[in-house]
């Protein structure tokens, strides 16, 4: 009787297990390859790397880190649909998801959303919208934040929370003066119940913006922000005091600009023990080669980053799996179930509804506009 018992226990739990194994396969962002083996492979491939060249082309390391799982943090590439044009590059290069959004904080943002979302539909499993046209001033923006998550995107971004030195972002007509003006404070609020983050641009990374910054991340600790390529114009220590001081912090560390914009100081070697020391917290993005050569150039340097970590754990923490976990702790939304059993009395398939993430729940519901 005993042994009966065990056995059933066993099995059911053999059972749950390949069913968490199922929602996790089922879901957007894949798995990768079996953890060990893959690390382990990627240190030998590196190591023979080293005996032969200390400058590897772009071509072998996307050979050596193929399998991390790659999501580019940053991307505009939703302005004018540039996104088509990326697509073949991304498969070359090894990308494996996108964050998209388009342009920052102006009106015309809510045509390039809706090319992040409209992208997102077609290819669920490579892009992960964001939205920035929403007028924080504006009690309004709210209710349009609200409708936005509830459809399905994941975060917002990229906006304009202070900029007064970039000669594109501080010219944006629905700009924050500082990260605590408008309405913003109650988005923070209204985000933070559906777990999702907010990118931010603050220029400069120094003065009163940062100072609201920590008074934001203080007053608003459930909100996760990402300070956008926090190695722009900023230092190393400053890096290491903010994310010390706020658990709510993450960091979005713009390849391209540290390894191959003169005013990065080429000196990317410098940001590599804050990566480590923070490794759970950073992510890594091109932002679509702003300031830079191409976009191209930017997903190199993500890769000259990757290598410089020296650690392949490390590596695919910041390639990977931060962004991933934000994406997938946010579960679907009432609208999305919503559409989902409306789903199921028309078709009479039937979803896990009550433990669907929003990355599933996004999944399904593109499939089925795909029809
Ligand atoms: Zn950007």
């Amino acid at each position: 009787m005993r042994r009966k018992k065990s056995v059933l226990l066993a099995s059911t739990i053999l059972l749950i297990g390949l069913f968490i194994y199922f929602l996790w396969f089922a879901s957007g962002i894949k798995p990768l390859a079996e953890t060990e083996s893959s690390l382990q492979n990627i240190k030998a491939k590196a190591a023979k790397l080293n005996e032969n060249t200390n400058q590897p082309t772009l071509a072998q390391l996307v050979d050596m880190y193929k399998d991390l799982g790659l999501i580019d943090a940053h991307n505009h590439d939703a302005s004018n649909r540039n996104y088509n044009g990326m697509l073949e590059k991304w498969k070359i290069y090894a990308v494996q998801g996108v964050v998209l959004f388009g342009d920052v904080s102006e009106p015309s943002a809510r045509g390039s959303d809706k090319n992040a979302w409209l992208a997102y539909q077609q290819n669920p499993d490579q892009f992960i919208p964001f939205f920035s046209g929403f007028d924080l001033h504006d009690e309004a923006s709210l209710n349009e934040v609200r409708n936005l998550l509830e459809q399905g995107y994941f975060g917002l971004g990229e906006v304009a929370a202070a900029s007064t030195v970039s000669p594109v972002v501080s010219k944006v007509a629905l700009k924050a003066n500082d990260p605590l003006d408008g309405y913003l404070p109650q988005i923070y609020d209204l985000i933070a119940t559906y777990k999702a983050p907010i990118l931010l641009h603050i220029d400069p990374p120094s003065g009163m913006p940062i100072a609201k910054l920590e008074q934001a991340l203080e007053e608003h600790p459930q909100t996760i922000m990402i300070f956008g390529h926090i190695n722009a114009y900023n230092t190393p220590e400053e890096i290491d005091r903010l994310l010390s001081k706020h658990p709510n912090l993450y960091a979005d560390f713009f390849a391209g600009f540290s390894v191959y914009n003169p005013d990065g100081g080429r000196n990317p070697e410098q940001f590599i023990p804050v990566m480590k020391k923070y490794a759970d917290r950073f992510l890594i993005s091109t932002d679509s080669g702003y300031g830079i050569e191409s976009e191209e150039l930017a997903i190199d340097a993500m890769y000259r980053i990757l290598y410089l970590l020296d650690d392949p754990a490390v590596a695919r923490k910041i390639a990977h799996d931060n962004l991933a976990a934000i994406i997938q702790a946010q579960s679907a939304t009432r609208t999305q179930l919503e559409l989902l059993r409306k789903l199921e009395h028309d078709t009479g398939k039937t979803y896990n509804l009550e433990k669907l993430s929003k990355l599933e729940a996004g999944k399904i519901l593109a499939e089925v506009s795909k029809g």
